[in-house]
């Protein structure tokens, strides 16, 4: 239920993303990339060629405080006006953004990393600090693009920039509007403190936030318990999603990762029956 392609941070196109459910045996797959839901029609093709069950989805970028967290709707209508252009609206300031980040770049003597991320971005408007990590990798000034993160991009490291995102309550309300589940991706990756966690809850819920991730790629295997508890607490439904970027780059395939624990309640158990 998470999973990018070559519209925003993937990889694969949105076909060849289809193409590896299919071939891998997944059933049913979410498409969800960052801010915008331009691959979704190829998707849908593909999908219907191949006979998978694709589930529209997005990953909406979001301000909480000076935080910034990732938001998952699903079965998003993707011509809802008001998700649409909410959408465009965090997608505007990317580029802008991405110049930032270059400048940062060139404090420490690394040039001309615009042109590069841009060069790996196929869809510019949506040019991430993923771009510019595998920029650098194919400059050889890092081995990895998790290298690029943690020395450069990252946040407090010399490239991060700080950006305002969509609010919670908008994001929540551009996925509800169009017909969306709203779901919290990866909790565990935000390192907020117990107090600030509970108020982020507390807050995503209130406005309309439904399910959370507790067995994600981007989770370690040790996290999924903590999550679990948290979804059970906190009566959330729960997801499942591998955050696949692409061969090479995400440890996990859609669909390899472990079954949710069965005293959860699937987000999924909301449209499949
Ligand atoms: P952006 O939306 O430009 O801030 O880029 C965010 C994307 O960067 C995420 O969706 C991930 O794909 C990737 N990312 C963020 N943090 C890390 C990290 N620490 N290691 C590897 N990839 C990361
Ligand atoms: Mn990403
Ligand atoms: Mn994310
Ligand atoms: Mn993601």
């Amino acid at each position: 239920m998470h999973n990018h392609s070559t519209r925003s941070d993937g990889l694969l196109s949105p076909t060849q993303l289809i193409e590896l459910a299919a071939r891998t045996g997944v059933d049913a797959i979410a498409l969800t990339d960052h801010d915008t839901t331009e691959g979704l029609e190829e998707a849908g093709r593909a999908a219907a060629h191949l006979g998978v069950t694709l589930v529209p989805g997005v990953e909406i970028s979001v301000s909480w405080g000076a935080t910034t967290l990732h938001v998952v709707g699903l079965q998003v209508d993707p011509s809802a006006a008001q998700l649409a252009e909410g959408l465009r609206s965090i997608r505007d300031g990317r580029l802008e953004r991405a110049a930032r980040i270059a400048e940062g770049f060139a404090k420490v003597g690394i040039e001309s990393t615009l042109e590069g991320a841009l060069a790996c971005a196929e869809n510019k408007e949506m040019v991430s600090r993923t771009h510019f990590a595998r920029h650098l990798v194919e400059r050889g000034a890092v081995k990895d693009t998790q290298a690029a993160f943690d020395k450069y991009l990252a946040k407090g490291k010399p490239a991060y920039v700080a950006h305002r995102w969509a609010g919670l309550e908008e994001a929540l309300r551009w996925i509800r509007a169009s017909g969306g589940v709203a779901v919290l991706a990866h909790p565990g990756r935000y390192e907020l403190k117990p107090a600030f966690r509970d108020e982020m809850l507390a807050d995503f819920k209130r406005f309309g936030g439904e399910a959370i991730e507790v067995v994600t790629g981007s989770h370690r295997p040790e996290q999924y318990a903590m999550w679990q508890r948290v979804a059970e607490e906190h009566g959330f439904l729960a997801s499942r999603g591998a955050d696949y970027h692409g061969p090479g780059e995400s440890p996990c395939e859609p669909g390899r990762l472990p079954a949710l624990n069965a005293s959860l309640t699937p987000v999924w158990s909301k449209w499949a029956h």
